[in-house]
């Protein structure tokens, strides 16, 4: 017995059970007790193989979080793995739970792999911005191929159990709640077979084969070319298996040069981003003034009002946690149209393969249609998602006040009303909250909770782990207009529109924007949203409002800002640039000509760090991260940069500063402060 560990002999079979609470990471204490097992088993005569299993919950996590930036302690994770993988007995890895990252790794330095159906297997260091720095570039190439290698590291999601093995990720699937019987009789068999003993790293043969086909990893990277733009970890991921085909037979040359693309990439702003954004993600539901002590109200049933664009994806979110929804309208009509759009879109799953026919008629089932407001009486939360006027919300708020059962929390999905005018119009202000969702609600993962003046922590509470439970990150949020990711993308539209008076065309822009890092730029997303839809009743005369008058309402109809062939190609409209020209001559704006990319960025970026500022002043958002949060998000922003205010931190507060008084804008004074103390806002 170790402190982590216990060791037993079945037969001719040494079993090491890793116990190391909550979730067996290789901190020293794990270290220690696989050493003491190997070392144990490897002077046991009678021993001819080896079992490593987990205890707990699931099979090794990754590195210990805590020992990061501490001296290494010996044995480090570098001794365990050639420890295991030089042992002379052969090891099998039997996977309960997750092996993801350095927990997968360690199972590569295994000599086999048998897991549990309901066991998830990969190498997630992607999302970081890394590599599987532990010899998993070198490792898993050489038992499922290199083109499979290639997807399972750049794409970095956790593969089940089943599909792992088609793979070839592991070698055997056990019994649910049998790992450690089937593990044991897996050994027996290598025994009985008598196979020679094949080390992961001497498995060259899916190498060689690749070495034939010399352009797949140019061919790998042009075709992914879109989805890798911008960020670094995948482009050395490539690298690294081409390394391991490159530099085959000689294992120890693949893992050098794995290393030194590792460090690159752990140095690199990317990676810095990424990980500072991974860790301000789990943030978000931290709320200072709500402790462990403030409960949450049950929610096991759900209105929701109105059955358009947002009704019907907001729904879909609580069927598939298996919490049925009332969905009320106006009219039958609405509420077929909302309804079979739900059906048409988990139909299109269905299609695809990720659920059966059977599911979909199970989700449609939770679903009760209604007409006008009563079914709602028993529902524990309502959320309403009709149009944005404030006379309609308060008139349904004041009616459900009088409908719902005492108890019943009354959410808005209101984009930019006045959320305490709405509570106002209820007699339970406290438990009146906003439940902003994204479009489309049932893709996109943020979720803003706006919390009233009077909203009960306890209703708070509530809506940010019902957030979570239907699989969104929320993000808190007091009243304002347009809350934080409406307020502060609303700053860069503001200036895109003025922007494009002055000189630079709206290809410019949309082309400054893309190559920053957005999937396309703010005249591209007006065409594509729609014209009639963006238009704006706070301004008598607009560009887009101009070019609505003309019928060209974007992609839908006549091009927009960009002209469009049959097949939605856009190419720059000379309609849309005398538009402008005129526009600019109404208003007075001299043309001086065009910008660099450069400039432009800092034109339409800058005031969105400075709006984010303002959020932190006014104490509408709790912290910097939760604004790169909802921006990353909730509009795309790349996540590489690490959000508005972890970039502006990233290139210097000073500079955002001076960019914003040459430009004429008054920077906030947080920011101003901040510039000044050298001080940021976000902790990387
Ligand atoms: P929509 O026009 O697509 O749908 C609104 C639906 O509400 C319609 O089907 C209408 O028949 C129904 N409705 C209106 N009054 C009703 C009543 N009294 N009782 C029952 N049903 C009623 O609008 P949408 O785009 O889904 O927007 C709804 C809300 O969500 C708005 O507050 C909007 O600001 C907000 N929102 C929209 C988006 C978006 O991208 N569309 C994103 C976030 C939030």
């Amino acid at each position: 017995m170790s402190e982590a560990g216990s060791y037993c002999v079945e037969g001719e079979i040494g079993i090491v059970t890793i116990d190391n609470p909550p979730v067996n990471s290789l901190g020293l204490r794990t270290r220690r007790a696989i050493q003491e097992g190997f070392n144990r088993f490897a002077a046991d005569s009678s021993v001819k193989a080896i079992v490593l299993i987990c205890g707990g919950r699931t099979f090794f996590a990754g590195a210990d979080i805590s020992e990061f930036g501490q001296p290494p302690v010996a044995p480090d994770l570098h001794d365990i793995l050639r420890l295991i993988e030089n042992s002379a007995k052969p090891v099998v890895a039997a996977i309960h739970g997750t092996a993801l990252g350095g927990g997968y790794e360690l199972s590569l330095v295994c000599h086999y792999r048998i897991a549990v159906p309901s066991a998830m297997v990969g190498l997630p260091e992607v999302s970081l911005g890394l590599l599987p720095g532990a010899g998993g570039t070198q490792r898993l190439p050489r038992i499922v191929g290199v083109p499979a290698a290639l997807d399972i590291i750049t794409g970095g999601k956790p593969i089940k159990a089943k599909k792992a093995l088609e793979l070839g990720m592991i070698d055997s699937l056990a019994d649910e709640g049998k790992l450690r019987e089937d593990a044991i009789s897996f050994a027996r068999h290598i025994l009985a077979d008598g196979k020679p003993m094949m080390r992961v790293s001497d498995r060259n043969e899916k190498l060689i084969e690749a070495k034939a086909s010399a352009d797949i990893f140019e061919e790998y990277l042009k075709r992914n070319a879109r989805a890798f733009r911008g960020f670094k970890a995948p482009g050395h991921i490539v690298r690294a298996i081409q390394a391991a085909v490159d530099t085959a037979p000689d294992f120890d040359a693949g893992m050098a040069r794995e290393m030194e693309l590792f460090l690159e990439l752990e140095a690199s702003p990317e990676s810095l981003a990424q990980r500072y954004y991974f860790f301000a993600e789990r943030e978000t539901v931290k709320v200072p003034d709500i402790g462990k002590d403030v409960g949450t109200l049950p929610v096991k049933s759900v209105g929701v009002i109105g059955a358009g664009t947002m009704g019907g994806g907001i729904t879909m979110n609580f069927l598939n946690v298996g919490i049925p929804v009332v969905l009320a309208e106006m009219s039958q009509e609405a509420l077929d149209r909302g309804i079979g759009i739900v059906r048409r879109n988990y139909e299109n799953s269905a299609k695809k393969g990720r659920m059966t026919a059977e599911r979909v008629e199970q989700l449609m089932a939770l679903i009760t249609p209604a007409i006008g407001l009563e079914a709602l009486r028993e529902v524990d939360l309502v959320i309403e998602a009709v149009f944005e006027q404030m006379s309609v919300k308060k008139e349904i708020f004041s009616k459900l006040d009088g409908i719902c059962k005492p108890g019943t929390i009354l959410a808005s999905n209101t984009s930019f009303l006045d959320l305490d005018e709405i509570a106002a119009a209820t007699g339970r202000p406290d438990h009146v909250v906003g439940m902003h969702f994204f479009s489309p609600a049932n893709v996109m993962r943020l979720l803003e909770v706006v919390r009233g003046e009077k909203t009960s922590k306890e209703v708070i509470n509530t809506a940010m782990k019902l957030g979570k439970s239907i699989g969104k990150v929320p993000v808190l949020s007091r009243v304002c207009w347009g809350f934080i990711a409406n307020r502060i993308m609303a700053a860069r539209a503001v200036q895109a529109n003025e922007l494009i008076l002055e000189g630079p065309t709206p290809q410019d822009v949309d082309k400054a924007i893309y190559d920053y890092g957005f999937a396309m730029g703010p005249f591209q997303m007006n065409d594509l949203v729609g014209l009639d839809v963006i238009g704006r009743d706070d301004v008598e005369r607009s560009v887009s409002g101009d070019l609505v008058k003309l019928d060209r309402l974007g992609q839908k109809k006549n091009g927009g800002y960009y002209d469009y062939d049959e097949n939605r190609k856009a190419s720059p409209s000379p309609v849309a640039a005398q538009v402008i020209a005129d526009f600019a001559q109404y208003k007075g704006i001299e043309n001086k000509g065009p910008q660099s990319d450069e400039a432009i960025v800092a034109r339409l970026l800058y005031p969105v760090v400075n709006e984010g500022a303002k959020l932190l002043e006014e104490g509408i958002a709790i912290r910097a991260s939760d604004i790169d949060v909802a921006a990353i998000l909730g509009y795309n922003w790349p996540v590489y940069t690490g959000g508005p205010m972890f970039w502006a931190d990233t290139i210097g507060l000073q500079k955002v500063v001076d960019g914003l008084n040459a430009l004429g804008i008054p920077p906030a004074t947080l920011l101003v402060e901040k510039a000044q103390n050298g001080d940021r806002f976000t902790t990387p």
